[in-house]
This record gives structure tokens, sequence and C-alpha cells, in this order.
């Protein structure tokens, strides 16, 4: 009997098409697996906040009787997908990982649900993260972290580690997520999984919880580069309710991805960046990243070394523009509008609540931030540091400007180490802050990045990620390039790297 579970988007989409399953059976298989694997907060992967079997199969019902009148709304019609909790779902609880939206039932989808509706795929849940997509490792949710299924003692990577873990457990072929530093790209580094973070503005805003505008950006979640582009298609295009989406046709990502996959990089010219390597990355970590380098040589590619002087203070940058904006951003959750309220006894004030609410419905990151960010922009400070972190910004951006001149995608590993221990960096903000070194540029750019697995490391025997980054509209590159590097390690090691996780052994929930 065929596991479902174990095909990937285009095959069950392909399946699907020849009429070999219903989205109803493929739909029910991955619930079924969710059931076996996800457990809770105490136990399993722990990937899912909220499991909507009911909205998915009857979405599945739908998407059988279209195609069954010879009408499928899209490629992916009927092939399930995970979203992660961060955005809008109408009628399904979003909670952003927080107390302070608990039991919140938005009236509305984001506009990238709407997107997935239309063109057919059933929802099967929303997924884990960080509070307010604060974090690089999943335990900051107000729920309980979730777990890599490499090893369940190891974090899957922050924000997004619901998403990242769901697809490299079998619990979804498809995941979205969010990245604002890094919050795709660094869980599917160290779970094995592709994650894509598009150019700024390529996909729309609206709908989901804002952490940082200008930093935020929607993504695919995946196991090939070929799903990331197939889901990226879907997601992408102008949208009228975000005033940041870019207004042009959405590139044919699974053509470049397409392409990609027959293995020629002759004329390509990659560039790897001098700042993000090296000292600080795992030795396991830096060598699968010099291998890669090897095998995209061996496509035809031309590797050279590029600078990026100005990358060292990217990650001082990012941790002063995104919680001045997440301060402001947060002002929001004033137990007036939304979710929790807490009212003191006596006759407490309107302020009195909201100091309550607020003190119970955020967690410690995130007062952390909101006090950084608040800091950072009172007079007296806001040149000295919001303003000074603006120009940095734009020096970075000259970076990339400059190294794009020379070179047409730029390569890093993801993240300098493999998935690290749950509570080994807890207690440790700063330390939780370094994993992003090598994605947050590409965020405060706005360039689009990509992050393929790329082995596993040899102290640990866990999944290293390899990054690539294009100039602003070109994800493309991203496509073409990550298809061929993905061909020639996957024809290294006889198949997926997933196919060596371990098997997981049921839990209930
Ligand atoms: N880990 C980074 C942070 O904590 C990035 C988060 C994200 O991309 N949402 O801010």
């Amino acid at each position: 009997m065929t596991d479902w579970t174990r095909k990937t988007a285009d095959e069950l989409a392909q399946a699907l098409a020849a009429g070999e399953v219903t989205s109803v059976e493929l739909t029910q298989a991955h619930l079924d697996r969710i059931a076996a694997v996800d457990g809770n907060a105490d136990a399993g992967i722990h990937a899912f906040l909220h499991v909507d079997a009911e909205g998915a199969l009857a979405q599945a019902k739908a998407s059988d009787e279209r195609r069954a009148a010879g009408t499928p709304a899209s490629y992916l019609d009927g092939v399930p997908i995970a979203v992660k909790d961060v955005l809008a779902t109408e009628g399904v609880p979003t909670t952003v990982a927080s107390k302070i939206l608990e039991g919140w039932i938005p009236p509305y989808d984001a506009t990238v649900v709407k997107k997935l509706k239309e063109a057919g795929l059933p929802i099967l849940g929303k997924t884990n993260m960080d509070e307010f997509a604060m974090g690089s490792s999943t335990e900051h949710s107000a729920y309980g972290p979730t777990r890599n299924p490499w090893d369940q003692t190891r974090i899957p990577g922050g924000s997004g580690g619901g998403s990242a873990a769901a697809v490299a457990a079998f619990e979804a072929p498809l995941a979205l997520g969010t990245d604002t530093g890094g919050s795709i790209r660094q869980p599917a580094a160290v779970t094995g999984s592709v994650g894509v973070k598009p150019t700024y503005g390529g996909v729309s805003r609206y709908g989901l919880v804002a952490m940082a505008n200008s930093l935020d950006q929607v993504g695919p979640v995946t196991r090939t580069v070929l799903d990331s582009a197939l889901l990226h298609e879907l997601i992408g295009g102008h949208d009228p309710l975000d005033s940041t989406s870019i207004d042009a046709p959405v590139p044919a990502f699974a053509d470049a991805a397409r392409q990609g996959a027959a293995g020629d990089l002759s004329g390509l010219k990659v560039g790897v960046i001098r700042e993000l390597q090296g000292e600080g990355y795992q030795p396991g970590v830096q060598a699968r990243f010099d291998e890669s380098l090897d095998l995209l040589r061996a496509a035809g590619a031309e590797v050279v070394e590029v600078s990026c002087p100005n990358f060292v203070h990217a990650l001082a940058t990012y941790y002063l523009v995104m919680p001045c904006e997440a301060s402001s951003n947060l002002a929001k959750f004033d137990a007036m509008r939304y979710g929790l309220r807490v009212t003191p006894d006596g006759d407490p004030s309107a302020e009195d609540v909201m100091r309550a609410s607020r003190d119970a419905g955020f967690g410690d990151e995130v007062k952390r931030r909101i006090i950084i960010g608040t800091y950072a922009l009172s007079s007296g400070y806001y040149d000295a540091y919001y303003g000074q972190a603006q120009k940095v910004r734009t020096l970075i951006t000259q970076d990339f400007e400059a190294a794009f001149a020379q070179v047409d995608v730029l390569v890093s590993p993801t993240s300098p180490t493999t998935a690290f221990k749950l509570g080994e960096k807890l207690d440790d903000p700063i330390a939780m802050y370094l994993n992003d070194l090598a994605t947050i540029p590409a965020n405060l750019a706005g360039v689009p990045g990509i992050s393929l697995p790329n082995g596993l490391a040899d102290e640990d025997d866990l999944p290293s990620g390899f990054q690539i980054l294009a100039p602003a509209t070109e994800d493309v590159r991203l496509y073409r390039v990550g298809a061929a590097l993905e061909a020639a390690l996957e024809k290294n090691w006889g198949g997926p790297l997933l196919d060596r996780a371990p098997e997981l052994e049921g839990v209930s929930a």
C-alpha cells in the first residue's frame, strides 16, 4: 500500500491528476499521521497548535468533486498544507502562540490563506511557533515547544519550528512560514527541509500578525525545491490590501526549478560571503558547506569569494529595527479589542486592565523586545539607536548591491550550528539571537533566500542547511541553483536526506 505521507507535493498532484488517489484519502492519511506522531506539549513532535480535521476533509471533498468534474482549481488542488499560526484563518483559532490571543477566531482569511483555499489546498491546521514569531527554537511558544523529528530532545528551529517539523515528520507535504530574520530558513536548515523567504513584497502580508512590517515575509516550507517553487507561485503576486506588495506578474518558479534539476550551472557565478563562514560555524556545518561548493563547481558554476563588510553589523542592526517595529505593532494588544482581558480586583481603570492583561498575556521574550523597542524609539534615543540602525541597514543593502554586481547568487551556511538541545539557550537571549547571523542580512535588504538540506554534520549526524541569496525580484535564481544542488546532493546520497531521519514512534495526543 502506498504511504501517501512520504510523497512530495508534486508527486501527490500527479497522483491526483491521474486518478490514483483522492484528496480525501491523502488528507486523511496526513491527519492519521498527525494523530499518530504529533502528541502534545509533553510528548511527540507537537508541530500543531490546532488541527482542523473537519475543515480539511470538507475542503478535500470539494477538491475531489472539482477533479471529478474535470475542473481542478490549480495544479496542487487537493494537496493538503499546514499554516503557521501567525496567519489569520477565518473561523479557525489564530493565537500567534501567545496567551494574549488565546481563543481568538479571526473573522477573515489572510490573503495567502485565501489563495490556498481558492487553489483548493485543504488546510490541515495551524502550526506552533515562538510567541509572535520572536525566537529561534519554538521554545518561546506559550503552549510548549515543538520537538525536532531527528532528535526529540532538540529544538526544531524557530520561530517557525512547527511548520518545519510538520513537513520533516511527514505530517504535511507543504507548509507556510514567515521569515522576519530567518524563521523559515533556519528551521528548514535544522530539520532537513527546504524553506524560502521570498523577495520583500513578493507575497502579501495582509492577515499576517505583524512582528516587524519592514522585515516580515510569508514563504513556503517543503521537502523539495520544486515543491517550494510550486507553492510560491500559488501564494505570490500583487495584493491591493498590502501597500508594500509588488505589482508585477509572478515569475515561473517551478519552470526554473525543473530546469535547474537538469544540473547544468555553466555560466553561473556564485559568491561565497566571506563574513558568513569560518569562525563561529560548527566544523561539520562548514565541511558540508565546502562540499556543496564543490558540487556547484562540478555543475559548471564559477565560485568566488566576495566580501560584505557591513554584514558583521547585521545582527545589531536587526535587534534594533525589529524591536522598534514590534513594540509599535504590539501596542494594539490592549485587552480592549482582542483576546485576553484580565480585570484586577477593586475599581480598575482602563490602564490597570491593560497593564494586567499585557503582563499576563505576553511572555518574557515578547516583553523584552517591547521594552528594547520602546526605549530605542523614545525621544533623546531615537537618533542614536533607531536612526543609526536605519543608516547601517542602508550600508548592508549597498553591500548586497556591490556583491550582486560581481556574482549571480550569494551563498553561506544557513545556520552556524545544527539543532541544539531544548533548554540549552533558553536563558541566554544573546546566544539565541546568534542563530540568525547568516539569515538576517537578507531581511534587512529585502532580498530573497532559500535554505536546502546539504547533509548531516559529522559531530552529531544532524542536518545542516545551505543558503542561497539572490537580488530582489530574482527569486527564480534560488530555484534554479537550489534544484541543481539538490539533484547533485541526492545523487550522492541515493535519495532524499529525510529518508535517513529516524522512524517516529506513535504517541497519544
Ligand atoms: N529568530 C529571529 C528573531 O527572533 C527571527 C524571527 C523571525 O524570523 N520571525 O527575531
